[in-house]
C-alpha cells in the first residue's frame, strides 16, 4: 500500500474547505457571522517573523476556518460535507475535540446528557 492516499486526501480537503466556505457564512458555534475577508492579524506577528514589511503572520482570531462537527479524533470525516462547517477559529479552538452539539452545549450552558461516563476533571487544589 504506498499509494500517495494523504496527498489525494489533501486536495479533497481543500475543495472541500472551499466548498464550505463558499456556502456558509455563519459560525456553526456561535450563529454569528463570519467575516470571510479576515485572514491574518495586521501587525500581529511570530516569534520569528522579523516584522515590517510583513502586513501581519498570526492568524486572526476571527477568521473563518472549517471545521468537523464530529473530530476525526472521535471517527468524524473531514471529507464529508454534512461533518463539516464554517466557524470563527477562535470558537474553532474553543470547541477542541468536542463535538459540536457538546460544544453548543457548553456555550448556552445546557448539560449534555452523553457524558455521565466522563466525569470533569477537577482542578488541583493544595491540601496543605
Ligand atoms: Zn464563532
Ligand atoms: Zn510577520
Amino acid at each position: 500500500m504506498t499509494t500517495p492516499l494523504h496527498n489525494a486526501n489533501g486536495h479533497r480537503r481543500r475543495e472541500l474547505v472551499k466548498r464550505v466556505k463558499a456556502e456558509e457564512s455563519t459560525c456553526a458555534l456561535c450563529d454569528t457571522p463570519v467575516d470571510k475577508t479576515l485572514t491574518m492579524t495586521p501587525g500581529g506577528h511570530g516569534k520569528k517573523c522579523p516584522g515590517p514589511p510583513c502586513p501581519g503572520c498570526q492568524p486572526h482570531p476571527l477568521r473563518g476556518e472549517v471545521d468537523e462537527d464530529i473530530p476525526r479524533s472521535r471517527g468524524g470525516s473531514p471529507y464529508e460535507r454534512a461533518n463539516t462547517h464554517l466557524m470563527h477559529r477562535l470558537c474553532n479552538q474553543r470547541k477542541g475535540a468536542m463535538t459540536l452539539t457538546e460544544a453548543r452545549n457548553k456555550l448556552t450552558g445546557t448539560p449534555t446528557p452523553t457524558t455521565s461516563d466522563k466525569r470533569p476533571k477537577v482542578s488541583a487544589s493544595p491540601i496543605w
